[in-house]
């Protein structure tokens, strides 16, 4: 059995960790990064890379006003009390200074004025200007070497499965922009006149979201002199005499191996949506792992485990990033529905036809809305979003790009029946869906009167500035459109999440708390690995990955004894 030692040991590869390891070796911790896959990035590196920053340094040039308290009023009203105050606190006061240091490692982002937190009717809340996007990162500046050893973006979130769009230029295509076009020439172009580059590899140098995040990470990291390895997972903690823990044990080629860490171990393992039995046990039901939209086989809560046999308290299990999901065959995971149910002209259903929720909403209230509506006995798994030719024509869904430009009869034949059903008229659709046809009929009929008049009165569809952020700025209400023209389409809606919430204990600190309240010490735990600051709540697009990275930045300053 090998043993060695490090100051610090960090287990997994996300950008919680990644970030806490190039920081901790910059103060000069030595640190050690054990990966359990193959690549790096985990979950991290297929996001959109977006991060939740309150008062962040980008505001003031686009001019927008905020301060920490409205900021922790917000947020510690979203979290309804499921994270202590302090643990807000210090979110609040040092998510900018983290996002202060990713820019100066090499990796700046920028405000996104347009995009609100997800909870407008929340006092505290802000039209825009929290969430920020990764500038763009040419992966030349990582090198192809290190470039294979991450793990790539998923081909759904890229333009035909390829080029790389940023949040900024997929807002400006599905609001239909007339710059848009001249945008997505432009990547166009960009992408297939860089011959050099794409002689060298298939992904593209232009980097986006969470691939820009990752790379720029791994670019710091390597630059830090970080030691990374892969195909390392954790199976247990080392405690002394005391109680502390004082390293791991991991597996290297079949073998265990014992590694000390004479500061601290941190764990940003992900969370466990890999791992039937564990959502079983903890997760509201029905669900699946299947249903998942993180494609990290890996995460399937082994350091929730590690920590727990090591007196670590659960916290939050039951609660998801929840999104609702959509099965593309071929693709590594079910695709998240994020944006395009909140586009005018469709609508979900449940079993018996009827609209029961606002499909404008934030995700997690969407998934969240689907099992409620299911445990009340009304098939609300699957749901169906429903939409008619008119928005066929016009909108992307999923994996279907609009009609205009990929008509049906130039989709995949084994997607008929299997990713869409298409019916003439509403009744015929309905009993290919096996859904309530008069209830369906009355459902389409009430959206395209609420098109017509501006307002969902069922639901308020439309309603507030974070739904009408993905709509048609040209319409009455961005976000309602008629359902009336034949042929009509259906898609099935799981409720998935782009990773669970609930995990170790922490303080404001990162450092894992056990069942008694008292600290372990020498284990800090972030991201999904540890129970959310957010609670059960999304303050703003980004509030995962923001936390992960602040709260990994707090537990170095903590093993450094910064204040
Ligand atoms: P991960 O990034 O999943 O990393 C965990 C790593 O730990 C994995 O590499 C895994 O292999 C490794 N691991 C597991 N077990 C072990 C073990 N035993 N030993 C060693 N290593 C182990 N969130 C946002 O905030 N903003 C966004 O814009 C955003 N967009 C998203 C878009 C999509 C399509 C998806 C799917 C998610 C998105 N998310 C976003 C959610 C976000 O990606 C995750 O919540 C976040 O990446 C979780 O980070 P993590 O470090 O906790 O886990």
């Amino acid at each position: 059995m090998a043993e060695q030692e490090y100051d610090l040991i960090v287990v997994g590869s996300g950008a919680g960790a990644l970030l806490g390891a190039i920081r901790a070796q910059e103060q000069g911790l030595k640190t050690l990064l054990v990966e359990k896959a193959s690549l790096f990035g985990g979950t991290s590196a297929l996001s959109g890379g977006g991060i939740w920053i309150p008062v962040n340094y980008d505001q003031a040039r686009a001019g927008i006003k905020d301060d920490l308290e409205t900021a922790f009023g917000y947020m510690k009203r979203c979290v309804r009390g499921m994270a202590t105050d302090d643990r807000v606190l210090a979110y609040v006061e040092t998510a900018n200074k983290m996002a202060e240091y990713l820019r100066q490692i090499g990796i700046p982002y920028r405000a996104m004025t347009k995009y609100a937190d997800y909870y407008p009717h929340i006092e505290g809340a802000k039209p825009g200007g929290r969430t920020m996007d990764p500038v763009d990162f040419n992966a030349a500046k990582l090198g192809l070497k290190a470039l294979e050893t991450m793990r790539s973006g998923s081909t759904g979130s890229m333009l035909f499965g390829k080029m790389s769009i940023n949040a900024f230029e997929a807002h400006s295509m599905l609001s239909r922009e007339l710059k848009s076009r001249f945008t997505i020439v432009g990547i166009m172009l960009k992408y297939f006149l860089d011959y050099p580059w794409r002689n060298k590899t298939k992904r593209d140098r232009r980097m986006a979201g969470g691939q820009a995040l990752i790379a720029g990470l791994l670019a710091a990291a390597n630059k830090a002199g970080v030691e990374m390895w892969c195909n390392t997972p954790l199976k247990e903690l080392v405690q002394d005499a005391s109680g502390r823990v004082t390293g791991v044990i991991v597996e290297i080629n079949g073998q265990s191996a014992q590694i000390n860490a004479k500061r601290g171990v941190m764990l940003a393992a992900g969370g466990f949506e890999r791992n039937q039995e564990m959502r079983d046990q903890y997760l509201n039901k029905p669900t699946r792992a299947e249903w998942t939209a993180t494609p990290v086989d890996g995460n399937t809560g082994d350091a929730h485990r590690a920590g727990q046999a090591v007196g670590a308290q659960l916290h939050l299990m039951d609660w998801s990033w929840g999104v609702p999901t959509m099965d593309v065959p071929k693709e590594p995971a079910f695709r998240g529905i994020f944006v395009e149910r909140s586009l005018p002209g469709c609508m979900v259903v449940n079993a018996k036809g009827q609209r029961f929720l606002n499909e404008s909403g934030p995700y997690p209230e969407f998934q969240q809305a689907m099992l409620a509506e299911h445990a009340q006995g009304n098939g609300g798994v699957p749901a169906w979003i429903v939409f008619d030719a008119g928005f066929r024509a016009q909108n992307p869904m999923g994996p279907l790009m609009p009609g205009s430009a990929v008509p049906d009869s130039k989709l995949r034949r084994s997607w008929l029946n299997n990713v869409y059903w298409k019916g003439e008229t509403l009744e015929d659709l309905a009993a290919q869906i096996g859904v309530d046809a008069a209830g369906l009929k009355d459902s389409a009929r009430k959206m395209t009167e609420y098109a017509q008049s501006g307002k969902d009165l069922d639901f308020d569809r439309g309603g507030n500035v974070f739904d009408r952020y993905y709509g048609d700025p040209r319409l009455k209400n961005p976000n309602l459109g008629p359902i009336e023209k034949g042929p009509f389409y259906a898609m099935r809606l799981w409720p998935g999440e782009i990773g669970t919430k609930g995990g170790l204990l922490t303080d404001r600190e990162a450092r894992v708390l056990d069942t008694g309240g008292k600290v372990v010490e020498g284990l800090y735990c972030v991201g999904n690995n540890s129970a959310s600051v957010m609670g059960p709540a999304y303050a703003g697009a980004g509030s995962t990955l923001g936390p992960a990275m602040t709260f990994a930045f707090r537990a170095v300053a903590d093993m450094k004894g910064q204040p």
